[in-house]
């Protein structure tokens, strides 16, 4: 135990993470591996289900992706932590209420939104980002009530990270292939009648300057239904300029968009089209407030690498467009925020004017990386908690009785971990009987349902 910390078994520092995605339980994990410091963790989140962008934002056709929820779940029965779900910092809890009840808050809400494009017609109905998307796809409670690809048989996804392949890959899929994944069983039905024909997928910059991984890019070499289609032209890259490639990943893709790129169509009834220095420039109106096409400009590259247009445009024949620039992060009321970066100010983790308060993930460190990004980034933020721990001051009412008390003086029906697990047993039980993975339950109502049903 560190000599100077003035928690102890009996009294151990109480730490709150908000958010129980990938960086929260990182965070959780890092707290409960170390010896010197005795620790009781509340993993928060706001919605009745843990594991964020795991559940919610990878792709449900990656299911080995998710495997590691087994090693979350192990993280969360911990006897020295809890999962509270269906609890809102700033709606259930204010800061300043973490503030008495935990010796030390974890910010780790990643980044729910994404940015614009800063285009006229961005408003138009079929124009969304593809966070909302993706949401919808994977059953998100707040995004399982929509409609979409209603009439679409045309779809822009603008940019070429993984995210965008990911919202191409489904619109490519078939519901033969859809069906082995997790995906929301209201999204599996509207993707089986779909009518989307061609999916064109925009990057602004060259094919050394996407984003995506070569795995990624694989994959639209298999697709059942859809041929991919790349234009030999805006892939070219003299000898010189392929040979200054230093990046393993960026060579890997030239060389499998040239191999696309070679490949005649075999007919298949559908077409993703890879496109690159394209940007887009207006979302037209069908006259009703639907996107009616896509007028995109052709680019080229300056000395810098940025992206430059031509004037020479085209219009591509689509009435949905995804944009998938890039996700933002979201101020909490009462953390500091920095507008510009879209993440929570802080040095390895503290927050820059908190008062025990650190952060964890995307809002700390912005929009990048792989789920195991976030473990070392988590590390890095328990170390500087750990570093403070002789310095942070016990927060006066810091028991698991007094905040527990607190949310049910407020009516909060807070979700446990046992009450996860009944949900999840639920979904297993369904795909099994449907011969699918899982079958999500997408409604925050039916959620609880089974939850009180689990309970009974
Ligand atoms: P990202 O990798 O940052 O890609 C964003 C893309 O948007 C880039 O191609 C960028 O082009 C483009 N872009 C930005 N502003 C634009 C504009 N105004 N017009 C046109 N294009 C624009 O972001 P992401 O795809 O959202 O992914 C976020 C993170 O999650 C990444 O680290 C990603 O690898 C990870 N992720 C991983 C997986 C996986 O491992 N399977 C799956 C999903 C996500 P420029 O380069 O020109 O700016």
């Amino acid at each position: 135990m560190t000599p100077l910390s003035p928690f102890t078994p009996q009294r151990p520092l109480r730490a709150a993470v908000i958010g129980s995605g990938p960086s929260g339980i990182y965070a959780a994990e890092a707290l409960i591996k170390q010896t010197g410091v005795p620790v009781s963790v509340d993993v928060f989140d706001r919605l009745p289900t843990p594991y964020g962008l795991v559940r919610y934002g990878v792709a449900p056709d990656h299911l080995r992706i998710k495997s590691v929820t087994a090693l979350f779940q192990k993280v969360l029965s911990d006897v020295r932590v809890r999962f509270l779900g269906n609890v809102e910092l700033g709606r259930d809890l204010s800061v300043d209420e973490l503030r008495a009840h935990y010796d030390a808050v974890i910010y780790t809400v990643g980044a729910s939104s994404d940015r614009r494009l800063g285009i006229s017609g961005e408003d138009l109905s079929g124009s969304m980002s593809a966070t909302e998307f993706v949401a919808w796809y994977n059953g998100h409670p707040d995004a399982a009530a929509r409609q979409m690809l209603l009439h679409a048989t045309g779809a822009a996804v603008i940019g070429v990270g993984n995210v965008a392949l990911d919202v191409s890959r489904i619109l490519a899929k078939t519901a033969l292939e859809l069906h082995e994944s997790d995906i929301a069983a209201h999204a599996l039905k509207a993707l089986a009648n779909s009518q989307v024909s061609d999916v064109y997928v925009l990057g602004r910059r060259g094919p050394a300057q996407a984003k995506f991984t070569t795995k990624e890019l694989r994959e639209f070499g298999e697709l059942h239904a859809a041929d991919v289609i790349v234009k030999p032209e805006e892939i070219a890259l003299s000898d010189e300029a392929y040979a200054a490639i230093t990046d393993n990943t960026v060579r890997k893709n030239v060389d499998v968009l040239r191999e696309f790129a070679a490949r005649p169509p075999e007919g298949k009834p559908r077409r993703v089209h890879l496109r690159f220095l394209v940007s887009p420039t207006e979302l037209l109106d069908d006259g009703a407030g639907h996107v009616a096409g896509l007028r995109i400009e052709r680019n080229r590259l300056d000395d810098a690498g940025n992206a430059v247009g031509t004037g020479v445009v085209e219009t591509l024949p689509v009435q949905m467009v995804l944009r998938s620039v890039g996700y933002r992060g979201v101020a909490l009321s009462g953390v500091p925020f920095d507008e510009r970066r879209g993440v929570i100010p802080n040095t390895l983790g503290r927050v820059e004017g908190g008062r025990g308060e650190y952060t964890s993930g995307w809002i700390k460190r912005g929009p990048s990386g792989v789920i195991g990004t976030n473990k070392a980034d988590s590390v890095e933020t328990v170390g500087s908690l750990l570093e403070d721990a002789s310095g942070l001051s016990p927060a006066p009412h810091s028991s698991r009785e007094a905040i527990d008390a607190l949310l049910a003086s407020r009516g909060i029906e807070v979700v446990t971990l046992a009450d996860w697990q009944s949900l999840e047993a639920h979904e297993l039980a369904q795909g099994q009987q449907a011969g699918r993975p899982r079958v999500k339950v997408a409604h925050r109502e039916q959620m609880f349902e089974v939850i009180r049903k689990g309970r009974a």
